[in-house]
């Protein structure tokens, strides 16, 4: 649909940690947000993104009429795995309001072509990887743990993904916590690092935010 997008380079599954948001966030909110009754262990997905080799990326490149009924055999798994942990309801690019992944199928996965072309697809990609590459056991195999006070060398947790992973991820905190962990992938779906010479400046200005000791908080549901 009108103009050409540039073919992206690779993949960022964009993981993000509920106990850092939800510290800022979990006075807000009814069932599906922060506030939900189930503790929540584990890193949710923030996005699957396809991102160009120079640190930019593509967004919002096509329109298409997101139809819930194609991807109701994935809903309580998007609902569990996949929930906004703000409270307000996400802003998509060309349909107005919806849940946080349909915005980020129309923002993000609407880019991903030729790998990705519709939002069934996208969906399930991006959970396959999420399953297949569990953060949570990586970090187990470094002994980093949940905790409020145990403090970590930013240095270490990236080691121990890399080691886990076979590629370097990205980190993004929060006020000394991690807030995003990403794991990057080529177009065929392998690991591969986060990091480009070229992307470098802006990579290192974002975990500039992480000092060199970080946390991995606790969630509890109110
Ligand atoms: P922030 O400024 O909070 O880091 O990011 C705001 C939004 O910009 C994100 O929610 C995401 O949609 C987009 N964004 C930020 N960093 C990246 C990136 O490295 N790749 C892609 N594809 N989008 C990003
Ligand atoms: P992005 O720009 O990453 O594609 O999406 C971020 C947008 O989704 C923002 O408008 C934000 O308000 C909304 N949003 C809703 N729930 C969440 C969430 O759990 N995490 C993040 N990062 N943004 C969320």
């Amino acid at each position: 649909l009108g103009m050409e997008q540039r073919e992206f380079d690779y993949f960022a599954l964009a993981l993000q940690w509920p106990g850092t948001i939800c510290s800022s966030t979990r006075h807000c909110c009814a069932a599906n947000g922060c506030c939900r009754s189930e503790p929540l262990h584990t890193f949710t997905i923030h996005g699957l993104w396809p991102d160009y080799d120079d640190g930019t990326w593509p967004s919002c490149c096509r329109h298409t009429n997101f139809d819930m009924d194609k991807i109701s055999p994935l809903m309580p798994i998007l609902e569990k795995y996949w929930p906004s942990l703000y409270c307000s309801s996400s802003s998509t690019c060309f349909s107005g309001r919806g849940p946080f992944w349909a915005h980020e199928w129309e923002k993000h996965g609407t880019c991903s072509s030729p790998v990705v072309q519709e939002e069934l697809q996208y969906f399930s990609t991006a959970l396959d990887l999420y399953f297949k590459y569990n953060v949570m056991e990586m970090l187990a195999s470094g002994d980093i743990q949940i905790s409020d006070d145990k403090k970590y060398p930013l240095r270490d947790v990236i080691d121990t993904i890399k080691d886990a992973f076979g590629a370097s991820p990205q980190i993004i905190c929060k006020k000394g916590s991690i807030e995003e962990l990403r794991l990057c992938f080529t177009k065929d779906l392998e690991p591969r690092d986060c990091l480009t010479t070229s992307a470098m400046s802006k990579t290192l200005t974002k975990e500039k935010h992480c000092p060199r000791y970080i946390t991995l908080p606790t969630y509890d549901p109110i």
